[in-house]
């Protein structure tokens, strides 16, 4: 039930409508493990320069994340400056500092190429196929990607669709990647280049999977407040993988379980900064939250129309 993790481990800065927070631990690494050090054990590989303060991360450590994949390299660390105004839906990026990133090769431990569940998070897509050809034989391949890769490098983000089983992305970065305002189509356009399956995220307003025959929809958590979205991707996707990595099993029905839990997870990162509420959620919050999720999409089929 081994999950590995390549991506961002970031130092962020996040300003909305309810505060404000500098240089806190962020990046797609760093909410992912969080969120699926819940289910299984993790594995992490990225990079951090000379500045990041890596003791802010033995709490992923005690959870049973294993960062003796996350090279310490000389320079600054990946910093990610965002705001988001009324709209929580989307983050404006105000500076995007890729430090050691730009240097970095990830090289797996041994110990890591045997993982049988791999995320390939939200980093410059020629890493994330890098890390797939370490990898000896995985029974699912993820990957995420955002607008800033989609825009710079394009031709590398087709290559590893052709070689991934399924990808995250959200409702923005489906249009921007497919180029078709519909997301029905949009699906269609990415199934057809590789993938098996489709999820595409909306924010507050849940997430759709798509498969060449069936489309699953779960609602967002309506949450009264919103604190930081920042990660929510991420977490769902910790949550998603997390779950499949625990349960080995790839049927749809576990997939549609997988995709709560998902947005169980991202509910709960979104109630304060960094990976803060991450840290603090039991497994009991957990199962109370996809119960509160089964009530709210329940209802009577047998309607007198
Ligand atoms: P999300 O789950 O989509 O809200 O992702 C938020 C995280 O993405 C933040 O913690 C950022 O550090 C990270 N991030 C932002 N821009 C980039 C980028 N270009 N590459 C990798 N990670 C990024």
């Amino acid at each position: 039930m081994s999950l590995l993790v390549v991506g961002s481990v970031a130092l962020d800065s996040v300003e909305t409508p309810f505060g404000k927070a500098e240089e806190v631990i962020g990046g797609s690494a760093n909410y992912f493990s969080a969120s699926a050090s819940h289910q299984v054990p993790v594995q992490m590989v990225g990079v951090v320069g000379s500045d990041y303060p890596v003791e802010k991360l033995e709490p992923l450590a005690a959870r049973g994340v294993d960062l003796s994949g996350l090279e310490r390299a000389e320079g600054e660390s990946f910093r990610w400056r965002g705001r988001y105004r009324h709209d929580l839906n989307s983050a404006e990026t105000l500076e995007t500092r890729l430090g050691v990133f730009s240097h970095f090769r990830p090289k797996l431990p041994e110990g890591f190429r045997d993982a049988e569940f791999v995320f390939l998070a939200n980093i410059d897509p020629r890493l994330q196929l890098d890390v797939l050809r370490q990898v000896r034989k995985p029974k699912l391949v993820a990957c995420d990607t955002m607008n800033f890769w989609i825009e710079s490098r394009r031709a590398n983000l087709l290559e590893l669709l052709g070689q991934v089983d399924l990808i995250t992305l959200n409702d923005g970065e489906a249009r921007q990647l497919t180029e078709q305002a519909n997301l029905v189509q949009a699906a269609r356009w990415i199934l057809a280049r590789g993938p098996r399956t489709v999820l595409i995220k909306k924010g507050e307003h849940g997430a759709f999977m798509f498969t060449r025959d069936s489309v699953f929809f779960a609602p967002a958590y309506p949450l009264e407040s919103v604190f930081d979205p920042t990660g929510a991707g991420d977490s769902f996707a910790g949550g998603f993988m997390g779950w499949l990595a625990r349960t080995r099993d790839l049927t749809d029905a576990n997939l549609r379980r997988a995709v709560v839990l998902g947005s169980a997870m991202g509910s709960f990162v979104v109630e304060g900064f960094s990976i803060t509420r991450l840290l603090e959620v039991s497994r009991a919050d957990i199962e109370r939250r996809v119960a509160d999720f089964h009530r709210l999409v329940s209802f009577d089929q047998a309607l007198d129309a």
